[in-house]
């Protein structure tokens, strides 16, 4: 189980409590915010550093920054966008990590591929030389009680094992779901990876 502490929401200084936590894996939705926290040479050198992971909607006019911090895409939700990712990790001599982020609670002001665009997808990043597709991300419900919210996650299993097999495509081990609210039932539905905020440093402060 990999946990990805998300850092957003607050000052520079969580960075050195993220470290001294121990956290191999650190998230963020935003570039500028990311860029202040962790994009200096000393931090992207040192070779212990945590992998980072972009959690948030990525615009593809700020996908140049990303590809430079970030190791791992994790909101990757079109061909579009993946095609740009693509060209600037070879242009920067990289190969970037991705997730696919599928809406499974269909709420309409989530981001995210919708469930049947999934295989579509697949299909056209795994092809994609510079990117590593490693699995599938999800959020659940906003408003969810336990059955949806166990839905949304359920369903993202589902859409895993239906593509991997359509597409021929074993490779997408990660499943990335669940939050500090809803982490418990997330690991129950199978994810391989949880994002937590809130439940590590309490409630967000500076930026939101
Ligand atoms: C903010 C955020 C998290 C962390 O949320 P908490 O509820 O504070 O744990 C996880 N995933 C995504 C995509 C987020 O935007």
């Amino acid at each position: 189980m990999t946990i990805v502490g998300v850092t957003k929401g607050h000052a520079v200084e969580i960075v050195r409590k993220a470290r001294a936590l121990g956290l191999r894996h650190l998230g963020e939705s935003r570039i500028q915010e990311a860029t202040d926290k962790y994009g200096f040479s000393e931090f992207l050198n040192d070779p212990e550093r945590p992998t980072l992971h972009l959690i948030g909607h990525l615009q593809s006019n700020k996908a140049r920054k990303a590809v430079h911090l970030f190791d791992s895409i994790d909101s990757l939700d079109s061909v579009h966008l993946g095609e740009t990712l693509d060209r600037l990790a070879a242009e920067q001599d990289k190969t970037l990590r991705v997730l696919i982020q599928v809406n499974t609670s269909g709420e309409a002001q989530k981001s995210g591929c919708e469930t049947e665009q999934a295989l579509e997808l697949v299909e056209a990043v795994k092809s994609m030389s510079h990117l590593e597709l490693r699995g599938l991300m999800t959020i659940g419900p906003l408003e969810g009680d336990e059955k949806a919210t166990r839905r949304s996650f359920e369903l993202l299993r589902e859409i895993r094992e239906r593509v991997a097999r359509e597409a021929n495509f074993p490779q997408l081990a990660e499943l990335s779901m669940g939050m500090s609210g809803d982490f418990e039932w997330a690991i129950e539905e199978g994810a391989t990876e949880i994002r937590l905020g809130t439940v590590l440093w309490g409630p967000r402060e500076e930026y939101d």
